[in-house]
């Protein structure tokens, strides 16, 4: 499958996950919390609130100009040393 297929595979998938997920909430009682797309949770510090950009946005790769791993989260702006998945989390918890 092509690049660009698989992409639009990926988001249909995650419409439908969306309303199953949505269906299964409203069953059970539930508010159901979705984070908007361009929330920054892997770019945001879980612990300060700065979020990166431009040069210094964690990718897949890691940080070119900072050479830093890509599952790592370092923060330029108070110097926390996270796990980038675990960062993230936290920062999608912060929004409950
Ligand atoms: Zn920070």
């Amino acid at each position: 499958m092509s690049h660009v297929a698989s992409k639009g595979l990926q988001r249909s998938m995650f419409g439908y996950f969306r309303q199953i997920l949505t269906y299964k909430c409203d069953w059970y009682g539930k508010k159901l919390i979705l984070a908007d797309r361009q929330y920054p949770s892997t770019q945001r510090c879980s612990k300060c609130g700065h979020s990166k950009s431009g040069d210094d946005k964690i990718t897949l790769q890691g940080n070119e100009t900072h050479r830093t791993k890509h599952n790592e989260y370092v923060c330029y702006s108070c110097g926390a040393v996270l796990e980038r998945d675990e960062n993230a989390v936290a920062n999608l918890l912060a929004l409950i």
